[in-house]
């Protein structure tokens, strides 16, 4: 059997939150692929797909209705409106790898962080915080993805989101990749 994974046990749940720019998918990325027995949910978005973006492996991509009624029939855990889209969670994936002993992991925004909290108390959250305002910024600009009104949306919900720092269970500055994946590595196993 996999370290890490025990059908006698429930899978832990792990949630990455932070601001959007910080890091969070290169270092989530890394850290499956440290813990490959660990699963990464995936999000339902009313999101239009990024250029490579694949639906059902990136995020399901869902139209504003479709997203009505996963609310309104319970089937998400937790769901937020971000920087114009909505997010959410498929509960009974997430259920199904825990009563695996499956260690699951979601990389969500921090309204959805809170609402785990509520939704799983035994959820363990973790914030990746910036090395400063000015590495988050540059890192929003630079990826290029997002036109400009998108990135100052995202700058604007950001100043929100890392004044919520402290409601995690731990905050992990992203200054470098290895040391913040070698942290979180240890909360997922
Ligand atoms: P993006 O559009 O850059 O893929 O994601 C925007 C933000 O939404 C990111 O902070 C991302 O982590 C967050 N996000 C992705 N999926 C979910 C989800 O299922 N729920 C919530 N609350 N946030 C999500």
């Amino acid at each position: 059997m996999n370290p890490g994974q025990d059908p006698g046990i429930r899978g832990k749940l792990v949630v990455v939150s932070g601001p959007s720019g910080v890091g969070k998918s290169t270092v989530v990325r890394e850290v499956l692929v440290r813990v490959p027995q660990a699963w990464l949910s995936v999000s339902a978005t009313t999101r239009p797909p990024r250029s490579g973006e694949v639906d059902g492996t990136d995020y399901f991509f869902v139209s504003a209705a479709e997203f009505d009624r996963l609310i309104a029939e319970g089937e998400l855990l937790e769901w937020a409106q971000f920087a114009g889209n909505r997010y959410g969670t498929p509960r009974a994936p997430v259920e199904q790898r825990r009563a695996m002993g499956t260690p699951v992991v979601l990389e969500i925004e921090v309204a959805g962080a809170r609402q785990v909290r509520q939704a799983a108390p035994d959820a363990l959250l973790v914030f990746l915080a910036p090395p400063s305002w000015e590495v988050l910024r540059e890192r929003l600009l630079g990826r290029g993805t997002e036109s400009p009104e998108a990135v100052a949306r995202r700058l604007a919900a950001a100043e929100g989101e890392l004044a919520a720092q402290d409601e995690f269970d731990h905050v992990v500055i992203n200054a470098e990749i290895s040391k913040t994946v070698d942290a979180l590595v240890g909360f997922v196993l």
